[in-house]
């Protein structure tokens, strides 16, 4: 009896072993930073895939846009550097995101958007998470397309479904499918501002990809000139294959 005791023991002390060995993200929160130029479809593609997981999407551009609209502090402290296509400094930016990503909704992970942006955010980022499983996702768009992409995109203010004028326009001109409320062309998305924005992009935000490159089994950089399906399955292909 007693030996069979032991057996049952040392047979449960081993499939624990294993199968953490196996499945190292088992019960942490999974936290997915989509990385891209801008205009490479992070937000619409983070839109779909918050639906699928079930995770928030937070945007951090929307967190401004938002505190711009309220007329907030903050907003106030943000819009200058976002019209002229710069990055907001980087202590207006953590303490924002980290208030958001405390609340109750984002225990058990979220999806980021815009952020981190640079090296030193994406450093800030890991020593406030530690210990939770990342995944980056890496939207490879040519700066040729990004352009048309940007100025011709316009966004529900209601749902935050993004359009575009060539292609994906909304069913009635500039009118939201599902709201039916008039589309809205966000400030920076002029050409002259959306070139400095792809010039910070390369300049700041691409050294990440390196960053990422060095960690293990974290970076999965998909093709952004698929069909919209078809970038949302690779996505999901990369998630699964990094637990
Ligand atoms: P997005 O909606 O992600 O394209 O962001 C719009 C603008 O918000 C950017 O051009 C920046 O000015 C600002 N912004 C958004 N996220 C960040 C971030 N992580 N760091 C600095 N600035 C940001």
């Amino acid at each position: 009896m007693k030996k069979s005791i032991y057996i049952l023991f040392l047979a449960f002390i081993s499939i624990f072993f294993i199968g953490n060995s196996c499945n190292k993200s088992e019960g942490k929160s999974m936290i997915v930073i989509m990385l891209g130029p801008p205009g490479a479809g992070k937000g619409t593609q983070a839109i779909d895939l918050s639906k699928k997981l079930k995770l928030p999407h937070i945007s951090t551009g929307d967190l401004f846009r938002e505190n711009i609209q309220k007329n907030t502090n903050l907003g106030q402290k943000a819009q200058s550097y976002m019209n002229q296509g710069l990055l907001v400094p980087d202590e207006i930016v953590l303490d924002m995101l980290f208030d958001r990503v405390a609340k109750e909704d984002c225990k058990k992970g979220y999806i980021l958007d815009g952020f981190p942006r640079t090296v030193d955010q994406a450093k800030a980022l890991e020593t406030h998470i530690q210990n939770n499983k990342l995944v980056v996702i890496n939207l490879e768009v040519p700066d040729g397309k990004i352009i048309e992409r940007i100025t011709g995109r316009m966004t529900c203010p209601k749902c935050g479904e993004i359009y575009h004028k060539t292609y994906k326009p909304p069913k009635e001109d500039s009118m939201c499918d599902n709201c039916k409320i008039p589309l809205t062309q966000r400030k920076d998305d002029t050409e002259e501002v959306a070139k400095q924005r792809l010039s910070t992009y390369h300049q700041q935000t691409e050294p990440l990809i390196e960053y990422y490159k060095n960690q293990k089994d974290v970076l999965y950089t998909i093709n952004g000139i698929s069909s919209k399906e078809q970038i949302q399955q690779d996505i999901l292909t990369s998630i699964e294959k990094s637990k």
